[in-house]
């Protein structure tokens, strides 16, 4: 999501008429976009701009923004924490971001101080208050500073074009935020309520991207399966989308388990345009930990799921989330999230430690009740063995498959290309940079767990996409 919000963000700024460059030592505006799920990630960007501002005392004019759920969650303090920092912008902000950042120019232009009422300890002035965001402006020693922290459901993107990097492959967000509250997760409150995009419009949006040269979508949104637009249900639109003429793959993420449904199961399984791949993030494998993270789903109600989806589509690769050391998670309830993994064998596990988030309703549990930070991290541990060991097996039992390629771009060695099969599994093989968007054969000859290394059989196709 972030990485197409990162598109977004330069595809409204190069129609505003700036020039995108690739080097913070170019530029005169350097956005950090930012991820505020885990408390690492946020410890990370501080880091980030706190380098940045080494550029930006050889340059004073730089502007430096954080953008993002980051900058929701953490507002004006952000301005306080790092106060080299000018604009701090939540992710309903960015359709105004040219107006915000012209009048930062115009702000630190001018020697009057902005109109408002001034807050006599920070400076801050609330030029737009109202609804559970705002907008505040404030001057400090070293210039104005700008906080866009409204949150709009009103705010559809719609009309709004993403600047997308030319290749073979688009992300495509269809929905915003989420109408869950799974006590441990801050995105519904700095992204909001759900909010879902016109079907007419993401239609309109694939069918150019696939004139573009465009043949893989990832349908993109927190809950995505739950997508309705006047009564256009998530699995009607996919089935629509992997109709349109010269898309060739269809995927989506993060579907929620529980509208994991049999119409959607059967798009899955007679589209031929939809990957055989599913996303079904389990976060623990315990009835009383999920009943306590408001998954609103059962162990046996996912394995169900897991049931359905793999008898309509045999050949699926599973992938989830896991998020060991919720807050009261005993040794033997974690133990049972061990079991889950050995009992649906997923392909791929993204494995995190609870972090608490402010706000959060899992913060509120007794302090009691937190486990042992080294214990997290030996449960973490104990998880990525079980995930990595299933995985190899799974991948050792593919090794002699011949798989469909769709070349997204170099390996590591040189003179090897990497491409991705249908169910989302990398392989290595040699070729040469200018395959980009080809999609080949290979044959998978030998995995290093997570991987694999193959080679080209059969006929070659070429790419249609321009590169
Ligand atoms: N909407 C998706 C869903 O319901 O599965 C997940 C979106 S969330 C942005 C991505 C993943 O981050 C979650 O599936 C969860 O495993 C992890 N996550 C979210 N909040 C977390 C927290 N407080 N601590 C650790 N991991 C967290
Ligand atoms: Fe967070 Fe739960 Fe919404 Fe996923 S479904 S984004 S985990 S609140």
């Amino acid at each position: 999501m972030n990485i197409s919000d990162g598109e977004l963000m330069e595809g409204i700024l190069e129609r505003g008429g700036y020039e995108i460059v690739r080097a913070p030592e170019d530029a005169d505006v350097v956005l950090v976009n930012t991820c505020a799920i885990r408390e690492h990630a946020e410890t990370r960007v501080l880091g980030r701009v706190s380098q940045l501002n080494g550029l930006k005392r050889e340059r004073p004019d730089m502007v430096i923004g954080v953008t993002g759920c980051m900058a929701q969650r953490l507002g004006e303090t952000l301005l306080d924490q790092a106060p080299y920092v000018d604009l701090v912008m939540g992710p309903d902000g960015y359709r105004g971001l040219p107006d915000t950042l012209g009048r930062l120019e115009r702000a630190s232009s001018s020697r009057s101080r902005p109109r408002g009422l001034a807050d006599p300890d920070t400076g801050a002035i609330r030029v737009a208050p109202g609804g559970p965001g705002r907008i505040v402006e404030r001057r400090s020693k070293r210039g104005p500073q700008l906080a866009v922290l409204q949150l709009d459901m009103d705010e559809n993107y719609q009309g709004l074009e993403q600047r997308r990097a030319i290749g073979p492959s688009a992300w495509v967000p269809i929905q915003r935020g989420c109408d869950h509250r799974c006590t441990y997760c801050i995105v519904p409150y700095v992204r909001g309520g759900e909010k879902n995009r016109s079907a007419i419009d993401v239609l309109a949006e694939i069918r150019a991207l696939a004139e573009q040269g465009v043949t893989e979508v990832t349908l993109l949104g927190q809950t995505v399966n739950s997508y309705v637009w006047n009564g256009v249900g998530f699995p009607a639109l996919l089935r629509d989308v992997a109709r349109v003429d010269g898309i060739r793959r269809v995927r989506f993420t993060s579907p929620h388990p529980n509208d994991v449904t049999e119409e959607l199961v059967s798009v899955m399984a007679d589209e031929p345009a939809v990957c055989e791949q599913l996303h079904l993030p389990a976060q623990a494998g315990n009835d009383r930990t999920l009943k306590r993270m408001l998954r609103r789903y059962t162990v046996e109600s996912l394995l169900d799921k897991v049931d359905m989806v793999r008898t309509a589509v045999p050949d699926v690769a599973l992938s989830t989330d896991i998020i060991v050391a919720f807050p009261g998670e005993s040794d033997d309830e974690f133990r049972d999230t061990l079991e889950l993994m050995r009992a649906v064998r997923f392909d791929e596990a993204y494995t995190y430690k609870y972090s608490a988030r402010d706000g959060t309703p899992a913060t509120r549990l007794p302090q009691a009740d937190f486990v042992d930070p080294l214990e997290a991290q030996a449960r973490l541990e104990q998880l990525i063995e079980v995930s990595r060991a299933i995985q190899s097996e799974i991948n050792a039992g593919e090794v002699g498959r011949v798989e469909e390629v769709l070349v997204e771009g170099e390996g590591r060695d040189d003179g090897q290309i990497r491409g991705r099969t249908r169910r989302n599994k990398v392989v290595v093989f040699d070729g040469s940079r200018d395959r980009l968007g080809d999609y080949t054969h290979t044959l998978l000859k030998r995995t290093t767990g997570a991987t694999f290394v193959g080679s080209e059989v059969g006929a070659k196709e070429p790419a249609t996409v321009a590169v």
